[in-house]
C-alpha cells in the first residue's frame, strides 16, 4: 500500500478524491501482481482512470507484472508477411486493403510468386511466414476452396520444411468451410496435416457483436471467432489473439473483449488442449483511408499513442498469468511508439515483416519492414536485452 508519506504527498498534490482513486488503483495493481484475476468491473474501473498520476501507477503495475511473468528480455521474430490476395468478398468498414476483382490495385499472387517470397525470406534468415489474404471466391483448386489452401500450405512446407507457417485467420477458416460446405474441424485438420503450424488471431477486431455489426457486418460473429480458436487449440494449432481498438468501441466493450480472450485461454488450459493463445497484440485503429462516415465518427486518423500505451498496461493487468506475451504493433504505432509500449507491459516487438500491405494501405505510418538490428537497437535503448525467438516464443 502507499506509505503515509507518499499518501500525504499525493493528497497534497491531488486532493482527497484522487487519493481515493489512487488507493483503489494500487489495490487492484497489487491484486493483479498477486496473480488474482481482475473482475470485469475492476478492469473497467482501471480503464476509466483519466488522472495522469493514476495512469502512471497503472503503467507501473503493468510493467512490474511483465517483469514478474516474463522478465527483462524483449523478444522479436524474423518473419515475412505475405498478403497473398486483396480480392475480398467482404466490405469491412475500416478496410482499405480489399478490392473487387478487376479493380485498380487488385492482386492475387500465384503459387510461384509466393514461393519466391518465401525463398527470399529464408535467405534473410526468417523462421516464420505469416500469410493472410482477402476472401477470394476464385481461390479454388478443382472447385474446392480447401484444396486451394491445402495446396498452398503443402507447397510451402515441402519446399521450406524449416519455416513455421503461421497462416489464415478464423475468418478465413470459416470462409473455406462455408465455400466447401464442410466443418471447421475438417478445415483445420486438413490444413494442419498439410503443414500449417499456427493461426493468427486476427479478425477478432472487438469481440462484441454490437461493434462488429457496425464495423464489419459481414464478418463472423464473436462466438464463431472464439469457437474456431478453441477448436484450433483442441487440434494442436496455437493461435495469437488481437484487439483492434480506438474506434467506436466503449471501455466496457474493451473489457468484455479481454474477458472473452482470457476465458478462451482458461478453457484451453483447464481442458488440457494441446495448444494455447501464444500472445496478445494490440492493433490500434488506423482510419486515414477508412470511409468518411467512420473517420468522422472516430474523429482522428492515426492512433492516440497515449491511449494505446495505457490500454497495453490494462491488457497486461487483465490478462494476467493467462496470456503472458504482449506485443505492440510497430506498423501502426511506429517503432518509437512501439518501443515506449515496452515500458507499459509489453515484452515483445513482433516481427521484421519484410512487407506489409493491409495496415499500410489503411494509412499507417510505421513502415512495412524493419531489420533485426533496428529492432535490437530500439530494445537496447531501454537497457533491456534483445533476443530472437521463434513463433512459439522459444528463444533462438
Ligand atoms: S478486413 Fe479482411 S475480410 Fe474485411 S474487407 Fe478487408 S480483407 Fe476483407
Amino acid at each position: 500500500m502507499l506509505s503515509t508519506d507518499a499518501a500525504g504527498t499525493l493528497r497534497a498534490r491531488h486532493g482527497e478524491k484522487s487519493i481515493t482513486d489512487l488507493t483503489v488503483i494500487q489495490k487492484l495493481g497489487e491484486q493483479a501482481l498477486g496473480l488474482a484475476d481482475l473482475t470485469p468491473a475492476q478492469g473497467l474501473r482501471l480503464l476509466q482512470c483519466q488522472d495522469p498520476t493514476g495512469r502512471e501507477l497503472i503503467r507501473h503495475y503493468g510493467d512490474r507484472l511483465r517483469q514478474k511473468l516474463v522478465g527483462e528480455t524483449v523478444t522479436y521474430v524474423v518473419n515475412r508477411n505475405i498478403n497473398f490476395t486483396n480480392i475480398c468478398e467482404q466490405h469491412c468498414n475500416f478496410c482499405a486493403f480489399r478490392r473487387d476483382e478487376g479493380d485498380e490495385g487488385a492482386y492475387w499472387l500465384n503459387e510461384a510468386q509466393i514461393l519466391v517470397k518465401a525463398q527470399d525470406a529464408v535467405a534473410q534468415g526468417a523462421t516464420e511466414i505469416c500469410m493472410q489474404g482477402g476472401l477470394n471466391l476464385q481461390a479454388k483448386q478443382n472447385g474446392s476452396s480447401l484444396d486451394y489452401y491445402v495446396q498452398l500450405i503443402t507447397r510451402l512446407k515441402t519446399q521450406f520444411p524449416q519455416l513455421h507457417l503461421h497462416a489464415f485467420s478464423p475468418q478465413e477458416i470459416q470462409f473455406i468451410a462455408r465455400e466447401d460446405g464442410v466443418s471447421y474441424t475438417k478445415v483445420l485438420q486438413a490444413l494442419k496435416n498439410a503443414g500449417l503450424d499456427s493461426l493468427p488471431g486476427t479478425a477478432a477486431e472487438v469481440l462484441v457483436d454490437r461493434v462488429r455489426r457496425i464495423i464489419c457486418p459481414e464478418k463472423i460473429d464473436s462466438q464463431t471467432w472464439l469457437d474456431i480458436v478453441s477448436l484450433a487449440h483442441q487440434l494442436g494449432l496455437p493461435t495469437t489473439s488481437t484487439l483492434m481498438a480506438g474506434h467506436i468501441e466503449t471501455p466496457a466493450e474493451i473489457i468484455t473483449h479481454l474477458d472473452r480472450l482470457r476465458q478462451c485461454q482458461q478453457t484451453s488450459i483447464h481442458q488440457g488442449y494441446p495448444a494455447r493463445i501464444t500472445e496478445f497484440i494490440l492493433l490500434p485503429f488506423v482510419g486515414e483511408s477508412a470511409p468518411a462516415m467512420l473517420r468522422k465518427r472516430v474523429g482522428r486518423d492515426q492512433p492516440d499513442l497515449e491511449q494505446c500505451l495505457y490500454l497495453m498496461a490494462i491488457a497486461r493487468l487483465y490478462l494476467g498469468q493467462w496470456i503472458i506475451n504482449h506485443q505492440p504493433s510497430w506498423v501502426k504505432l511506429g517503432l518509437a511508439g512501439a518501443t515506449k509500449a515496452l515500458q507499459w507491459g509489453c515484452n515483445d516487438l513482433g516481427g521484421t515483416l519484410m512487407e506489409e500491405h493491409i495496415t499500410t494501405m489503411a494509412g499507417a505510418k510505421g513502415g512495412t519492414c524493419l531489420s533485426e538490428s533496428q529492432l535490437q537497437t530500439a530494445i537496447e535503448s531501454l537497457n533491456r536485452s534483445a533476443r530472437q525467438r521463434n513463433t512459439l516464443y522459444q528463444l533462438i
